[in-house]
């Protein structure tokens, strides 16, 4: 299991393979579990989730980014997407990554870049989540978060529980609309719990603490133990349905996701879409392997 898992990651950090897919479209079973290529077929996708009750948080694929150009482009897409949640009306908010956004470039370029789509968001009164990254990513992107802090409030972010540090960022940023997470990125010892038991063990201590002290908080699992018992949490501590979402990524558990807003819980599907799907779908199958199904229905259906 842990080689696989390395494996893929390995697979996801491969850049000639991550820049050949932008030309191969979607491909391997990716369309499963990504929205389109294009805003217009997200769009599409998000309307669907909205007409069942599910609101979006959509993600323009691509991280890792190291030419300014490069993040340009991201920007710009960014900024058609928000155009396109207020022109069409749709339920959603954006997630978006640092590095995608020009942080392994330039501080302060990434800062401006970041600057414009909070500012253009907060026009339209739309929300942005800051996507975290792996470990060297983390301080930057709540420093980028903090001075963004001082102009808006339409921005939160993601609180990933295998880190040890977790704790202390749920506890700084707990007036912030908060995703919780067990954590996607491999991390090293020193830094992050390596045993799944002891990373749900976090995950669930965490919640519970937002949701008793923070504001808004986004379960993002598709874990039906962690849900159940948020479930029964909520309840037994009087916790009104409108101060928790649940979330799950595009394509999985659908009938769950279902089901959830069916009984009245806020639910909202991470939305990924566009040329950049190869990275995100890799890092999908070293979570869980079980997904591969996905490729290998899709290599039979042909
Ligand atoms: P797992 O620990 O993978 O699974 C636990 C159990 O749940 C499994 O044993 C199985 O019983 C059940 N299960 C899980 N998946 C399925 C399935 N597809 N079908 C049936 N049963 C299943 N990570 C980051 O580091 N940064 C982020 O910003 C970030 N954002 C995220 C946003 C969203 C909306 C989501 C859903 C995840 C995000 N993640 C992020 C990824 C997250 O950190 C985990 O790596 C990922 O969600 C896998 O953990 P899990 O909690 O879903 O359950």
């Amino acid at each position: 299991m842990g080689l696989t898992r390395d494996f893929f990651i390995l697979l996801s950090q491969n850049k000639v393979l991550n820049s050949g897919a932008k030309r191969w479209g979607l491909k391997l079973g990716a369309q499963s579990v990504v929205a389109g290529t294009s805003v217009e077929q997200m769009v599409e996708s998000v309307k669907q989730l909205n007409a069942k009750g599910i609101a979006a948080t959509i993600d323009n694929l691509g991280e890792f980014v190291f030419e300014k150009q490069e993040a340009i482009e991201a920007k710009t897409q960014i900024l058609a997407v928000i155009e396109a949640i207020h022109g069409h009306g749709l339920d959603a908010h954006i997630s978006l990554k640092p590095t995608q956004l020009g942080l392994d470039i330039d501080y302060d370029f990434c800062l401006d870049n970041l600057k414009e789509i909070v500012a253009k968001a907060n026009d339209y009164a739309i929300f942005i989540n800051f996507d975290m990254e792996d470990y060297g990513h983390l301080q930057p992107s709540f420093d980028i978060i903090d001075e963004l802090s001082n102009d808006y409030t339409n921005i939160g972010t993601v609180i990933q529980a295998y880190f040890y540090e977790a704790d202390e960022n749920l506890q700084k940023y707990k007036d912030y609309r908060m995703r919780i997470v067990k954590g996607a990125y491999k991390e090293p010892e020193n830094l992050a719990y390596q045993d799944k038991k002891d990373i749900d063990q976090n995950y669930i201590r965490l919640i519970e603490y937002h949701l008793l002290n923070g504001k808004f908080s986004s379960i993002a699992t598709h874990d039906h133990h962690v849900i159940n018992h948020v479930k029964k949490f909520a309840k037994d501590n009087n916790i009104s349905k409108d101060k928790f979402e649940f979330q799950m990524l595009y394509g999985f558990r659908n009938e769950l996701q279902l089901e959830l807003a069916d009984e009245g819980y806020k639910f909202c599907t991470y939305v990924p879409f566009g040329v950049d799907w190869y990275g995100y779908f890799m890092r999908r199958l070293a979570e869980r392997p079980q997904n591969l199904n996905l490729v290998a229905k899709q290599m039979f259906n042909k």
